[in-house]
């Protein structure tokens, strides 16, 4: 066929080298042109893997298609920033809906989906890699979701399963609370909070054998440092720390140390590409300067949340999740902001530590109360950390890798285990079920 392509008439239009003959003027070689920052963030599937909005869907009706108004995620800035998908958390906060986890976990679900709903033209749901990649060809905005703490399972794998059904595709083992069967950075020195021996029950083995099994990405943000490594140990597949950051940069809890980032890197098994720490935006595991004046503060902060309690209480008044936050947020709004390039360092770090391979994005907008580095309010503020990497000396194909990429390759990959894991003949876990039923 090659021959055909060299008839006479052709051979005016094609240059001399097509047939073969060394052309007399070669045209010299261009140096590649290098891709702007500018470039990379709209060709990039900009991946979040973290945002609290559920809570105002569900508690303040806020609609994505809203303005801001104090919050950091709507329509309106995910189109100015590119951001091609979000996985919106499913979080119960413990204390204000004990006995009700389930409830309030299918109402938030329900939150997310009525969403889509409202705005059919600019939001997909969906729960696959392919999914996610469809939405960014279609130019539409993919909604995923992640439950944030073990607890909403309320110990029954049955549950479990159907929160996969729904489409909930990564889980972290615990919030800030210990719960039956994994226990949380956030009490874990706490001695009136009841803790597993060895990081996991026997039943938590079974969490994480299952969501290994449905293809549910195992989340270990939040969790202590011995579950961390006890899950690290068991997962057949990749893990993922949907919001994180680097514990030599800001020494708080739920930052991972150097060993637990290569550990995250390393981890699925041996023919594993290895997991994905997605850095968290939370100016208080971002720098260590707004952390330790955050510890300072605490005490005053929690008083006076303290005092409003009881005064709703004597007041006859419910205290909502939304009333603390507002204090909160007015004590830590008094703390200076840290720089961009500080959360830029996180990204940095992890990069060097663990490779460029096991690094991405977790925003926990919604989930911070504003508390973020200065110039970054919501997803319109993104493309400065695609600026800010690419000033850094970063290649294209690495930023699109921290955009989004990496994390679509763990995702890949924990779908393909599941699929091994469902062919394997095991005992089905679920024969076990229930395996707490309530006491009486
Ligand atoms: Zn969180």
């Amino acid at each position: 066929m090659r021959a055909r392509i060299c008839i006479p008439i052709l051979l005016l239009a094609l240059p001399a080298f097509v047939c073969g003959q060394t052309p007399a003027n070669p045209t010299p070689k261009m140096p590649p042109k290098k891709t702007t920052a500018a470039e990379i963030q709209k060709s990039a599937i900009i991946i979040d893997t973290h945002a609290d909005t559920p809570q105002r869907f569900v508690d303040e009706h806020f609609n994505l298609g809203d303005p801001l108004n104090g919050g950091n995620l709507n329509l309106d800035s995910i189109h100015k920033g590119n951001l091609g998908a979000e996985f919106f958390s499913i979080w119960v906060e413990p204390g204000l809906y004990k006995g009700q986890y389930a409830r309030r976990t299918l109402e938030l679900i329900d939150s997310v989906k009525q969403q889509v709903a409202k705005y059919p033209d600019q939001i997909m749901f969906v729960a696959t890699p392919e999914g996610i990649e469809y939405a960014h060809r279609t130019h539409k905005f993919a909604a995923l979701m992640g439950i944030e703490g073990g607890h909403s399972i309320e110990n029954s794998l049955a549950l479990l399963r159907q929160y996969y059904a729904l489409g909930v595709r990564y889980m972290t083992l615990t919030w800030s609370n210990s719960n039956d069967w994994a226990d949380s950075s956030g009490d874990v020195d706490d001695k009136s909070v009841p803790h597993t021996k060895e990081g996991l029950t026997e039943f938590g083995k079974d969490v994480v054998y299952e969501m290994n099994r449905l293809g549910m990405m195992v989340d270990i943000s939040h969790v202590s440092d011995r579950t961390f490594y006890r899950t690290l140990v068991i997962t057949r597949a990749p893990v993922i720390a949907s919001h994180s950051g680097a514990r030599a940069l800001c020494n708080a809890p739920r930052n991972m140390t150097d060993d637990m980032l290569r550990a995250v890197a390393n981890s699925g098994g041996p023919n594993s590409k290895g997991g994905v720490v997605q850095v968290n935006f939370f100016s208080g595991f971002v720098s260590q300067a707004y952390w330790d004046a955050m510890k300072a503060q605490a005490p005053e902060r929690e008083k006076a949340v303290a005092d409003a309690k009881e005064k709703a209480k004597t007041e006859g008044r419910e205290f909502t999740y939304a009333d603390e936050e507002k204090i909160q947020r007015s004590y830590m709004d008094r703390i200076p902001r840290p720089p961009l390039s500080m959360l830029i360092d996180h990204i940095d770090h992890i990069a060097k530590v663990a490779g460029v391979d096991h690094v991405g994005l977790g925003s926990d907008f919604d989930g911070v109360s504003g508390q973020l580095p200065e110039g970054l309010d919501s997803p319109t503020d993104l493309p400065k950390i695609t600026i800010a990497l690419s000033e850094r000396g970063y290649s294209a194909a690495d930023i699109q890798k921290i955009l989004g990429g990496n994390l679509l390759r763990v995702f890949r990959e924990v779908e393909a285990v599941s699929k091994e894991l469902q062919a394997e003949e095991r005992p089905r876990i679920s024969e076990k079920q229930p395996f707490d039923k309530p006491q009486k």
